[in-house]
């Protein structure tokens, strides 16, 4: 049986497909390639299409024996999202319909979901946990929490089961150093302070230094996206052992300051980045994490590349190897 990976040729899709091709999955991954790279994906089937074409994913389940899905098709930018709100409902929301029943004509019961901690909007505390109010504050979140819902439906109605994995940045690259962050336009914080370093930006912004915080700039969750794949792993394996639908957050407990990641990655790469401060920007809660706890206990998830200064030494790996990405 095969898994199929919707948006495998993604940054977190192809870390996932990665993942499930060294464990000895049959990998089949649906891609449109619209954000993706045909270079990030290394191994398995890549079929490119876009979900929200019925008859082209209902020809790939038919095509091969798929018995699990992991589904991180979706478009993610924030600020994108309030400015084109029916883009975002349209990829996200009706490609999750779209995917669902096709899952459903063929019979495939497990889902794992790429969600995100955007579902929780303004926190109601740090570290966010599972049971917390989910009030999105933007479209991409309110997207993303309506696709969990969507799930939670077919699950009542078809018994088709799905995990939720709600996160906040993921940061770093394969230890291969083939596959790494290559986002256009980037706007994730890592990539952004090393292609400054690299000279590919004038420099780099901090928006707000008077927060409560401990430097005052804001504190954000960084995630390795090694240890993202195998969280998507192990919640494939919950679902097939017959785990019942849920949510999990991945985060990684305590989370670091901006002032830290530049500083990190100032000493990861040798020398000083550009930094200007700035006025604070509407909307930024000064502290977004979330708490781990439940996916440790009920998966078994361990992240194995928490510390900072590992996640920037792999991705200043990926970035001054291939300062042009997958063009490189
Ligand atoms: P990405 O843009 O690199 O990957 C998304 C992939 O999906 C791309 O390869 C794109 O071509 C493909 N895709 C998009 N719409 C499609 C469609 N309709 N049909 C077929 N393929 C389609 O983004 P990413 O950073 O890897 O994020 C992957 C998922 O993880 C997203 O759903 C995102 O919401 C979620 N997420 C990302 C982060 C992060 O820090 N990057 C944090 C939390 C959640």
């Amino acid at each position: 049986m095969a898994v199929l990976v919707t948006g495998g040729a993604g940054y977190i899709g192809s870390h996932t497909a990665a993942e499930l091709i060294a464990r000895g999955e049959e990998v089949v991954i649906v891609d449109s390639l619209e954000t993706g790279h045909r270079g990030a994906v290394l191994g398995g089937t890549l079929e490119i299409g876009d979900i929200r074409d019925q008859e082209f994913l209902n020809a790939v389940f038919a095509k091969h024996s798929i018995d699990a899905v992991i589904h991180f098709a979706a478009y993610s930018l924030v600020g994108e999202s309030m400015t084109n709100p029916g883009k975002y409902y349209d990829n996200n929301v009706h490609g999750t319909l779209v995917l669902l029943e096709a899952m459903q004509a063929h019979g495939v019961k497990h889902i794992v979901f790429s969600s995100t901690a955007a579902t929780y909007g303004e926190p109601e505390r740090a570290p966010i946990v599972e049971s917390d109010r989910t009030n999105p504050t933007n479209v991409y979140g309110e997207t993303k929490l309506a696709m969990e819902k969507m799930m939670g439906w077919f699950d009542q109605s078809y018994q088709l089961r799905y995990v939720a994995l709600r996160y906040f940045n993921a940061a770093g690259a394969h230890e291969n150093g083939l596959i790494g962050e290559d986002h256009r336009p980037e706007s994730h914080l890592v990539p952004l302070v090393l292609q400054t370093a690299l000279g590919k930006r004038e420099e780099i912004a901090v928006f707000g230094s008077d927060y409560d915080t401990k430097d005052g700039t804001c504190v954000r969750d960084y995630i390795h996206v090694s240890d993202l794949a195998d969280a998507h792993v192990l919640a494939l394996q919950y679902l097939r052992q017959g785990g019942a639908s849920d949510v999990f957050n991945l985060g990684n407990g305590t989370g670091f300051s901006v002032l830290e990641v530049i500083k990190t990655a100032e000493a990861v790469v040798g020398k000083p980045i550009r930094t200007v401060m700035k006025e604070r920007r509407a909307g930024d809660p000064a502290i977004l994490i979330a708490s781990a706890d439940k996916a440790k206990q009920v998966l078994g998830w361990q992240p194995k590349r928490d510390q900072l200064t590992q996640i920037m030494e792999s991705a200043w790996r990926w970035h001054s190897s291939r300062p042009n990405g997958y063009a490189d």
